[in-house]
């Protein structure tokens, strides 16, 4: 049983090998991959920045133990 396993690539679709001798697994070429890639870091970066202030919770005026 020696069936190459073949998948889909997940941005173009092409057939694509998913063994040790296909490098850019599971896309079916490196500019398949770098494009997947590509757009992942878009749409990280695209994520909406929100400041986040952590000074909440401390109370003003505590007064120290004597
Ligand atoms: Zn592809």
């Amino acid at each position: 049983m020696t069936a190459p396993r073949i998948a889909a690539c997940p941005r173009c679709g092409a057939s694509t090998r998913l063994d040790p001798q296909n490098p850019w697994r599971p896309f079916c070429s490196e500019r398949c991959k770098l494009i997947d890639l590509g757009d992942w870091m878009s749409g990280r970066f695209a994520l909406p920045v929100t400041e986040e202030h952590e000074s909440e919770g401390e109370p003003d005026g505590a007064q120290p133990p004597q």
